[in-house]
């Protein structure tokens, strides 16, 4: 008998484009596990700078990669990311020297092959709302239920700061939009939310909307 097809839907959008928010409370209002993959390679951006690797050194982090120790256990709706037996905080997952190394440790192939693995057997939980750069186009292309969330790069800017991080927005956008192995694109089938204006109320009714009008069910 094969395995019932994966019930995820995608949501992908450049950095601080407020998907997370939406991700979160679309997940939430259906009873779907919410799964935040940039937490992922922000997860082993952290591991590979507490082994004392340097982040440019494309090889060693490939080498690292595969046995790096992350896992991704579900507490609470959503996936937590634990390295060497215990949860990573906020804090850690989003620290300066985080975001400043993490568009280039996602840029390497070895690194996308171990994440994109653990994503996709996730699906085996059940339904899952998950969030990223690639999930529509690379992780789960035959999802009938995609969305990708833009908005500003003045509102993205803003949004950062005004939560206290240093993050080079810009910057990290075209590393990720440049790279080789699966740069953020809009993906093929996806509805474009333009999250500049609305509050997070109307991009989620309109999320749950369109799933709606595609027969998902349980919205
Ligand atoms: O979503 P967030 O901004 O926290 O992601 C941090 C970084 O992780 C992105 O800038 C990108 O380099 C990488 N990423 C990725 N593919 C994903 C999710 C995140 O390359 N699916």
């Amino acid at each position: 008998m094969s395995s019932p097809a994966p019930l995820v839907i995608t949501i992908d959008g450049p950095a601080a484009s407020g998907k997370s928010s939406i991700a979160r409370e679309v997940a939430r209002a259906l009873g779907f596990v919410y799964v935040n993959t940039g937490n992922m390679y922000r997860g082993m951006t952290w591991a590979v700078l507490q082994a004392g690797i340097d982040p440019a050194d494309a090889e060693a982090v490939a080498a690292f990669a595969p046995q790096a120790g992350l896992s991704c256990p579900v507490a609470e709706g959503r996936t937590q990311l634990h390295w060497q037996g215990r949860a990573l905080t906020d804090e850690e997952l989003n620290s300066d020297p985080v975001n400043r190394a993490v568009s280039h440790i996602a840029r390497v192939e070895a690194v996308r092959t171990a994440l994109v693995d653990a994503q996709r057997g996730l699906a085996a939980l059940g339904g899952l709302v998950m969030e990223g750069r690639d999930i529509g186009s690379v992780v789960f292309p035959d999802s009938p239920y995609k969305f990708y969330i833009d908005a500003s790069e003045a509102v993205r800017a803003a949004r950062r700061s005004a939560q206290g991080h240093a993050d080079q927005v810009a910057e990290r956008d075209r590393l990720d939009s440049t790279r080789k192995t699966s740069p953020l694109v809009i993906p093929e089938g996806a509805r474009v939310i333009d999250n500049s204006t609305i509050t997070l109320q109307e991009a989620v009714d309109q999320v749950l909307a369109a799933l709606r009008a595609a027969g998902l069910v349980a919205a």
